[in-house]
């Protein structure tokens, strides 16, 4: 069990609702914009992509951006765009094809030995680089009988030693059906890990509250959170103490970011990305290039641009803190590394 300190006992007393600042986050472009001092100018773009995908951004998010300024790295992740609506060639609805690859309601099975499982089809922020942002969650939302239906496929299947919980992000689910599903896979004995991969303690830090702490150090299961954080301003003092939270649960923290056009396309900004993750006890973990998912054309980044920033990358940071460069193709077993693929560098 959890052994809590003092301080780690007051920092979770202070934590407000989070489910109220779930039901509170701005989810209209106007309102975005005026919040943040910004020019009606950007709002027919801002609303022709909010027709694609709905805005959603949490006040807690919203306070790390700078006021004033269309282009600050946090807001870019998060404002609707005209570009969205583009059709550009070889930008897709599903670019991993993970349609093929769900042999039940709520469960992808693409790689050996781990499974995922769509935790929730909600998330706390809708981030316009998504590759699921043309998901079909209505379809993957299963009910307490359709997951059992594929707790029997994990039990099943003995080469599955991980679940993965995903989403939309799981941990917008409530902690009632979060503790259950985690008994459930508890109660598996092929499975030794679970990992979770969620953006919420970042964008809302106080979800990381007593309930979360509670099941999440129950479990008998080595548990491993992967957060998404793409730039050091969303490090904030709330994120570091929600980090230390989670880690006095047990968690083992990686993070993995999307490298993204005007947002961490700079060696500074990753290398001070990597810095401020690892002070907050999260290992840089992967760099992603962009998924090519129609309405994100404009975030993307050539492959050799980018293995130029991870090699001048390598020189600036320790190994520990360079973070893998990676993309994820279609039909591959794993996710596939960019750099080794270049030769001279693997
Ligand atoms: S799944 Fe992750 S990347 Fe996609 S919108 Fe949700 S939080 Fe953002």
């Amino acid at each position: 069990m959890i052994t809590r300190s003092p301080n780690l006992l007051q920092s979770i007393a202070s934590t407000r609702d989070w489910q109220a600042q779930l039901s509170d986050a701005i989810r209209d472009p106007r309102a975005l914009l005026a919040r943040l001092g910004l020019d009606e100018s950007w709002l027919p773009g801002a609303e022709a992509g909010h027709a694609l995908f709905e805005t959603r951004v949490p006040e807690a998010y919203l306070a790390r951006m700078r006021h004033g300024d269309p282009h600050d790295p946090l807001l870019r992740q998060v404002l609707p765009l005209a570009s969205e609506t583009d059709a550009v060639s070889g930008f897709i609805d599903d670019p991993l094809e993970e349609a093929a690859h769900t042999p039940r309601r709520g469960l992808i099975h693409k790689y050996h030995g781990r499974a995922l499982l769509i935790g929730s089809p909600a998330c706390a922020i809708n981030c316009r680089y998504c590759f699921r942002r043309h998901f079909p969650y209505a379809e993957n939302s299963p009910s307490r009988a359709q997951w059992q239906e594929t707790l029997d496929y994990l039990r099943a299947d003995t080469s599955i030693h991980e679940a993965i919980l995903s989403g939309g992000d799981p941990l917008a689910c409530g902690d009632k059906r979060l503790a259950w599903l985690v008994e459930q896979l508890d109660g598996i004995p092929n499975l030794v890990r679970l990992r979770i991969h969620t953006r919420l303690p970042v964008v809302i830090p106080d979800r990381v509250d007593g309930a979360l702490l509670g099941w999440l150090s129950a479990t008998r299961l080595q548990t491993v959170m992967v957060l998404h954080i793409n730039h050091a301003n969303e490090i904030d003092a709330s994120v570091v103490d929600a980090c230390a939270r989670l880690r006095a649960a047990g968690a083992t923290l990686l993070n993995q970011s999307v490298l993204l056009r005007g947002v961490n396309d700079s060696i500074d900004t990753l290398a001070e990305l990597s810095e401020r993750l690892f002070a907050a006890g999260v290992l840089p973990y992967y760099l992603h290039v962009l998924d090519p998912v129609a309405g994100a054309a404009h975030f993307d980044v050539p492959d050799d641009e980018a293995i130029r920033l991870v090699d001048a990358l390598r020189q600036r940071l320790a190994g520990f803190l360079l973070p893998r460069l990676v993309r994820e193709v279609p039909g591959e077993r794993s996710k596939t590394p960019l750099i080794s693929m270049q030769g001279p560098h693997s």
